[in-house]
């Protein structure tokens, strides 16, 4: 009985972290697995939400640089994407970028940028959307095919001056002839210290100002034009799949929990629960490279 009412104020109070099924209350903090459930909410939803994070550019075999193993030379990438870290040894930190351009430029995207690019562009032919809100910098998810991709962190591929602040994309390998053979990661390598004139420059003749890489700093806020667009896919959308985060990044990490909190269906893919996983009406355990193609593959009930 305390356990039944238990259920119910928590159905009170986080409306959405619980749902009905076959009128019997699901156990707060138990998001489903049923996959064929899932397929019913995917075969009627007109515009689809789809958060990734970091596990979705694992499956492409890029690293993370959040765990504690997880270091470049002797840092983290906390003690190097920094805007003081950038002003005070900018050749530093463009080793440290360019050496994640060439393993990004190295990389393929994986089945999971596949199966997101596929649906979209069949989900468009039947007057349904597809956006792709992601925390990913690899740009990996536009290299599948993916239109409506809103890089939220920003992207390796891109620099902005820090003079006229004008973004550019960039792709080039090295990005400057200074880098080239530059960027190793082992721990006893020693800084290149290459002159400031020598690293990345914006190519207006006016200007020339020393460029960066086109990505958020820890300590910085996000495009505030970006996180409009955002905000509007979050308000509008009537599915959501949270995908390879692990919602503990802000803002990303309250997305899926505000859409949720809307009364629409809510999934998240990945290898573990998360801080968020109760809040979710569904959760797919295992690697998204083989939990997420199988979600959206075409519904029966598609005309294709
Ligand atoms: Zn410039």
């Amino acid at each position: 009985m305390l356990l039944k009412n238990r259920a119910v104020l928590s159905l009170g109070l986080r409306l959405c972290s619980t749902h009905v099924t076959k009128g019997q209350l699901v156990e707060p903090g138990r998001p489903s697995s049923d996959m064929s459930e899932f397929r019913k909410a995917f075969s009627k939803a007109k515009h689809i939400a789809i958060i990734t994070g970091a596990g979705v550019g694992a499956e492409s075999g890029i690293p993370t640089f959040r765990g504690e193993h997880e270091k470049w030379r002797k840092w983290h990438s906390q003690d190097l994407a920094t805007p003081e870290a950038f002003s005070r040894t900018p050749s530093r930190v463009w080793e440290f970028y360019h050496y994640r351009r060439e393993l990004v430029l190295d990389k393929k995207p994986s089945a999971v940028h596949l199966a997101i690019a596929e649906c979209e562009a069949r989900l468009k032919k039947q007057g349904r959307s597809v956006v792709v809100i992601t925390q990913c910098i690899d740009d990996l998810h536009r290299q599948a095919g993916s239109k409506h991709v809103l890089q939220i962190h920003g992207s390796l591929m891109e620099t902005r001056c820090v003079s006229c602040r004008q973004v550019t994309g960039n792709r080039r390998s090295p990005i400057c002839p200074a880098l080239l053979g530059t960027g190793a990661p082992g721990p006893d390598v020693p800084d290149a210290q290459i002159p400031v004139d020598k690293l990345p420059r914006c190519e207006d003749r006016d200007c020339q100002g020393l460029l960066r890489p086109n990505v958020v700093f820890f300590g910085e806020t996000l495009d505030s034009h970006l996180l409009t667009m955002v905000e509007k896919e979050i308000e509008t959308c009537d599915l959501c799949l949270v995908v390879g985060t692990s919602s503990i990044v802000y803002p990303a990490a309250m997305f899926g929990p505000r859409v949720a909190a809307r009364g629409v269906p809510v999934a998240e893919f990945n290898t573990n629960t998360t801080p968020k996983t109760e809040y979710f009406m569904y959760h797919f355990h295992g690697p998204c490279g083989t939990t997420l193609p199988q979600a959206l593959a075409p519904h029966e009930s598609e005309e294709i």
